[in-house]
């Protein structure tokens, strides 16, 4: 399987961030593994056109179920497509706090998303408080049950583990912890969907640095990293991608 670097970018960039994409570009002209940039939805196209003919792909990091219609302030998978994205994060943790997101919302929007062409990447994880009350394999669980199309294969599906505790605060689990919901998610994710299962990118996601990827990376059925403060400087994200590339 092709292993899977992904940045999310969130609420953060605009136009002069760009450059963080050309010094990554020319800093990796052939990683050895897939690199996608997942910036706010007003830098796609630029960063679209930025990107062609480079080994930088571009995604969005929401969209809504629906292809059109009336919903102010929202961005349909066709949109998104149009705007020369391949990919789009989809119950990203914050979405689901923020926005009040459900696993039944999740899979509608990861429905549109297959249907438009988009490879959806599906963010599932525990709180704190789920972890510490022993739910996290359950929690996973129900999520990862719940938000994933049946018929996605491992072409259009990317799977995320994001603890939510671990998002953004320097704290990461241990790496048996990772190594523990991984191969339960690989065991999911087969019943889910079948033998494609097998081939679906699961990327770990929370506080991955250039520090820590190495030894995360090297956690079996660990395929990836989506990655938010790290991917906003091409420094640090290429240290990333160096470091998947060389696992
Ligand atoms: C994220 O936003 O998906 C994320 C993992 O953020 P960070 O790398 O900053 O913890």
């Amino acid at each position: 399987m092709r292993k899977l670097a992904a940045g999310n970018w969130k609420m953060n960039g605009t136009a002069a961030a760009l450059a963080e994409v050309s010094a990554l570009a020319q800093a990796h002209p052939a990683p050895r593994c897939d690199v996608l940039l997942c910036p706010p939805a007003t830098l796609i196209a630029r960063m679209a056109d930025l990107a062609k003919g480079t080994a930088i792909k571009v995604g969005g990091q929401d969209c809504h179920a629906k292809s059109s219609g009336a919903h102010t302030g929202d961005i349909s998978a066709e949109m998104l497509v149009d705007s020369g994205a391949s990919h789009v994060i989809l119950g990203h943790s914050e979405r689901r706090t923020d926005h009040g997101e459900t696993d039944a919302q999740v899979l509608a929007k990861a429905e549109a998303a297959l249907k438009a062409g988009l490879t959806a990447i599906i963010c599932i994880g525990e709180t704190e408080a789920e972890r510490d009350a022993g739910r996290t394999l359950d929690v996973v669980g129900t999520q990862l049950h719940g938000s994933v199309p049946a018929h996605a294969t491992a072409a259009n599906l990317v799977i995320a583990y994001e603890p939510v505790w671990a998002i953004g605060t320097g704290r990461t689990p241990t790496l048996s912890e990772i190594a523990e919901v991984h191969a339960f998610l690989r065991t999911r994710l087969t019943a889910r969907i079948g033998s494609a299962a097998a081939d679906v990118p699961l990327l770990y996601g929370g506080s991955v640095k250039p520090s820590n990827a190495t030894e995360i990376f090297a956690v079996p059925h660990v395929d990836g990293a989506l990655v938010g403060g790290a991917s906003l400087k091409a420094a640090d994200f290429g240290a990333i991608v160096a470091a998947l590339s060389a696992a």
